[in-house]
């Protein structure tokens, strides 16, 4: 009986030894499959330790990733200190050379050509000035800084249609420090820091301080385009970078000190601008 039983499942042919290796061969497939979960366990672990690793990874990625945008501030701070210097600092502190700027340099070097001669084509009437003209030029105790207020750092002008004002000379909108007429109180009388500068030798900022302030149309020296029109005079065009290398404070200056004396007339060839 017993024999039946133990033989159930067996082959009736089998024998002990062959019985001792099925059995050894069961432990061996129950130890390797034992080892199979063990690797597996060890093998999920790694997987596990792996993936706690990739998180710790993570976390020092994320700890990079999170110092700088600590740290970004200081590239913002740069481009603050890079505005800041820009603006007010160039302002109060005009008299120092700062750092060149590539626009600036640009039309410097462009317009301070080895031809210094100037033509101003020949209008209808003739461009004479009195001693009274002379005596209305402006002047200016501070320097004033070209192509900076109402630029931005890379030198381009700040056109602003509804922010901006329409400068009397060069009749852009743009940003930046305009003057007021105390006598018009008209937009004629506005004029930006550049061009009161270039044309007319004039500091912004210290005619804004003047509340008596009188814009060059109403003293009767206006030299933009439209005025000298007016005037049956042609535009003189860009000038400052020549009249500046002769030695005129500005193109004001130029004009009325050199056509005062009607033997200095030139006879100009054409040369036309209108954007001044
Ligand atoms: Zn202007
Ligand atoms: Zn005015
Ligand atoms: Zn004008």
């Amino acid at each position: 009986m017993v024999r039946r039983r133990k033989n159930a499942g067996e082959s009736p042919e089998e024998t002990d030894t062959e019985k001792e290796s099925r059995n050894r061969m069961r432990s061996e497939e129950g130890f390797s499959h034992y080892e199979q979960i063990r690797d597996q366990r060890i093998k999920e672990n790694k997987e596990r330790l792996q993936k706690l690793g990739l998180f710790d990874l993570s976390l020092k990625l994320k700890k990079p990733k999170t110092s700088p945008q600590k740290k970004s501030p200081r590239p913002k701070k740069t481009t603050q200190n890079a505005l800041t210097p820009s603006m007010p600092p160039r302002r109060s502190s005009r008299i120092q050379s700062l750092g060149p700027i590539k626009y600036y340099e640009g039309r410097e070097k462009r317009d301070s050509s080895k031809n210094l001669e100037i033509c101003i084509p020949k209008g209808t009437n003739p461009e004479v000035y009195t001693k009274k003209h002379e005596k209305l030029l402006g002047d200016c105790k501070m320097e004033w800084e070209l192509y900076i207020d109402g630029y931005d750092d890379d030198g381009n002008r700040l056109y602003d249609p509804i922010k901006g004002q329409t400068c009397h000379q060069c009749r852009q909108k743009t940003l930046g420090l305009h003057t007021y007429c105390g006598k018009c109180e008209l937009p004629q009388g506005e004029i930006c820091g550049d061009c009161l500068y270039m044309r007319y030798g004039e500091n912004v900022l210290e005619a804004n301080e003047n509340r008596q302030w009188i814009c060059p149309a109403c003293r009767g020296i206006c030299n933009c385009s439209r005025c000298r029109r007016a005037n049956g005079w042609m535009p003189t065009g860009n000038l400052y970078s020549k009249v500046s290398e002769l030695g005129f404070k500005s193109v004001a200056h130029y004009l009325i000190q050199t056509y005062r004396s009607k033997d200095r007339l030139q006879a100009p060839a054409i040369e036309e601008t209108d954007s001044q």
